[in-house]
């Protein structure tokens, strides 16, 4: 999402239940926004004035969003792949070929239209921060105009030129992308992340890309343990990625490993969900300490779904975790998985990014699934 931020002071007053990750959340509270940040929280009889007010009416209000993973940049859908998965049909990750197609053979414009329209139905949801992949162009030319137009829409843009390999030789691929793709790709990307993965790419060739991609400036992330146990959740950690995603399938030293490091390990339950997939085993992620973030994966395939709340009740539902630690991964957690600590909570400082439900309390977001809850969005202190 692009920068903007509020000239003038907004207090969001007579808030039921106020969740900043400064504490529990409060209840009669108040919040000021003042040139897009966090200017004061307390409580609603002590509220300042402001040039504006919005009056929760009672109403939980929280952190906005953090959609640390979404593959945004793609033409065309999958539907009819879905209709057979759900016949049937495994998933394999091989249906990315066909998005492929359809992106080279789309216009910038139809890209921009469609990425950005997403990226407005996310904000309808409550996500104020989106991570914005490509990996769709798999060439030189396409992979930089995804880029550009992933800039156009977010600060937070990963290069994914390793999403496949396409048609050929593997080694000359990586070559590629280690060399004149992320030559192009770099000037547009603050990320590199790598799918390391059964039919993708295999641990040796993960860890030249992500190396080559350090070498550049961009840091790294990776796609992990999605598909079967490897070598990628152990590859993220020894690089000091800022997030391993997925992490599906991992084994005690895995487990160990996210511990022990700064990795955050980001869980995307729509992609089981929508691949009909065993869930993450959260709860052994938790009870040993690493950091979890929760996104949606948003990408024509293995996951068309933009709603962060879907993905805390799914959280909740399928991994056991508590409404409270699925908030936390889906706003805090998503911020940690982007190194940013600017997002993700409402103490003061923090950018005004922030969502009033249409309910008493954020545990409605799993207890009501399905259900818009998201009433109004604040980005950057400015009303959506
Ligand atoms: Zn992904």
């Amino acid at each position: 999402m692009t920068d903007k931020s509020g000239t003038s002071s907004i207090l969001i007053d007579n808030i039921g239940e106020l969740t900043t990750h400064d504490g529990p959340p409060r209840t009669n509270a108040a919040l000021l926004a003042e040139d897009g940040r966090v200017a004061w929280v307390g409580s609603a009889s002590d509220a300042p004035s402001a040039d504006e007010r919005i009056d929760a009416g009672g109403a939980a209000v929280i952190p906005g969003f953090v959609d640390s993973h979404a593959h945004l940049v793609f033409a065309g859908d999958r539907a009819a792949e879905f209709a057979a998965r759900m016949a049937g049909r495994p998933y394999t990750g091989g249906g990315i070929r066909t998005t492929v197609a359809a992106t080279r053979a789309a216009t910038d414009d139809d890209l921009r239209a469609n990425a950005s329209r997403l990226v407005t139905e996310a904000r309808r949801q409550g996500t104020t921060t989106i991570e914005i992949k490509s990996g769709y162009g798999l060439s030189v030319a396409d992979e930089a105009r995804s880029l550009r137009i992933a800039a156009e829409l977010t600060e937070e843009t990963t290069f994914l030129g390793a999403h496949l390999v396409p048609d050929g030789d593997p080694d000359d691929y990586v070559a590629l992308v280690t060399g004149e793709m992320l030559a192009a790709a770099a000037p547009h990307a603050r990320w590199i992340d790598v799918f390391c993965d059964r039919g993708a790419f295999t641990g040796e060739q993960s860890r030249a890309i992500l190396t080559a991609g350090l070498a550049a400036g961009l840091l790294p992330r990776i796609h992990a343990n999605q598909l079967q146990h490897g070598p990628g959740v152990r590859i993220a950690v020894e690089l000091k990625a800022a997030s391993a995603d997925h992490c599906t399938h991992l084994d005690a030293a895995d487990v160990d490993a996210l511990a022990s490091g700064d990795t955050v390990a980001t869980l995307l339950p729509g992609a089981e969900f929508s691949t009909r997939s065993p869930y993450p085993d959260a709860r052994r992620l938790l009870e040993a300490g690493v950091t979890v973030a929760l996104a949606t994966d948003c990408n024509p395939g293995s996951s068309y779904t933009s709603s962060m709340p879907f993905c805390l009740a799914l959280a909740v539902r399928e991994m056991r975790m508590t409404p409270a630690e699925a908030l936390w991964s889906a706003t805090a957690g998503g911020a940690r998985a982007l190194r940013r600590d600017d997002i993700g909570h409402l103490r003061v400082g923090a950018r005004a990014d922030l969502a009033v439900l249409d309910a008493p309390s954020y545990l409605h977001l799993a207890y009501r699934p399905g259900v818009p809850l998201i009433r109004t969005v604040l980005h950057h202190g400015v009303p959506l």
